[in-house]
């Protein structure tokens, strides 16, 4: 499949690891807009969360298991936002879901 998320995660393509399972990868974003800015994504292929059913809802629940773990980790205390876009709209450029972590800095509402 042509998806450079899942080339990431078979290793064709090289990230910056935070953390890795046999259900999700977290890397960081190669342009990041936060001080602290990495992606969680599952293994399995998900096109966007427009695409989450019952059957694989726990992808996401588990990701963001995975998100306060790693939060604590990276010392994200004082706060972080968490953020999946979905649909050109929103601007996905990459069609495998993935959800944004961006930290340490006072991040404005709404973003751009
Ligand atoms: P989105 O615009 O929500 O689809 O986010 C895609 C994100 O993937 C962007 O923030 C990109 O900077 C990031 N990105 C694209 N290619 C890579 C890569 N090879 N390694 C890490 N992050 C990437
Ligand atoms: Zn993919």
């Amino acid at each position: 499949m042509d998806c450079l998320f899942c080339k990431i995660i078979a290793g064709e393509i090289p990230s910056n690891k935070v953390y890795e399972d046999e259900r999700v990868l977290a890397f960081y974003d190669i342009d990041p807009k936060a001080p602290v800015h990495f992606l969680v994504i599952p293994k399995k292929h998900i096109a966007s969360a427009s695409e989450i059913t019952a059957q694989n809802s726990g992808e996401v629940a588990y990701i963001f298991e995975v998100i306060a773990k790693l939060a604590k980790e990276l010392g994200l205390e004082s706060g972080y936002r968490v953020v999946t876009n979905v649909g050109e709209d929103a601007g996905q450029t990459v069609k495998h879901m993935h959800f944004h972590v961006l930290g340490k800095r006072l991040l404005s509402w709404p973003p751009g």
